[in-house]
């Protein structure tokens, strides 16, 4: 169980502790809530297990303006970026911005041109 996790209670189980927060849109859930696949841990979304397959995290942004800055740019330049808060879940984190894996060098490629790099807080997670 991660700490971040156990500050919270199952979004789908009220008093119930959560043991992981989905990878995808940062939503505590209890053990029965979660699928885990390839090491990573999500919700039952189905939108959010196909993210976590088929999507890489290309980063976080600070707050929902920079998320707005960074996937409209994005969107322009043809890629095509999900974002996920996870405050709408009462998890104080950055928004995640997830893009398939061959169009990440592009999406890093276009924010550096436009000196936009700044608004996406890469960190180690990201693949
Ligand atoms: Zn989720
Ligand atoms: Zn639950």
């Amino acid at each position: 169980m991660s700490v971040a996790a156990s500050l919270h209670e199952c979004s789908n189980h009220p008093g119930v502790p959560a043991m992981h927060l989905c990878h995808v849109c940062a939503a505590p859930v209890c053990g029965d809530c979660c699928i885990e696949q390839e090491g990573l841990v999500t919700c039952r979304e189905a939108q959010h297990r196909e993210t976590a397959s088929h999507r890489v995290l290309l980063g976080r942004c600070a707050d929902l303006f920079a998320s707005d800055l960074v996937v409209r740019n994005l969107s322009a330049a043809g890629v095509e970026c999900r974002r996920f808060d996870p405050r709408e879940h009462g998890v104080e984190e950055p928004v995640r911005l997830f893009c398939l894996p061959a169009e990440a060098p592009r999406a890093l490629e276009t924010l550096s041109s436009l000196d936009l790099s700044d608004f996406l807080i890469r960190d180690h997670h990201a693949r």
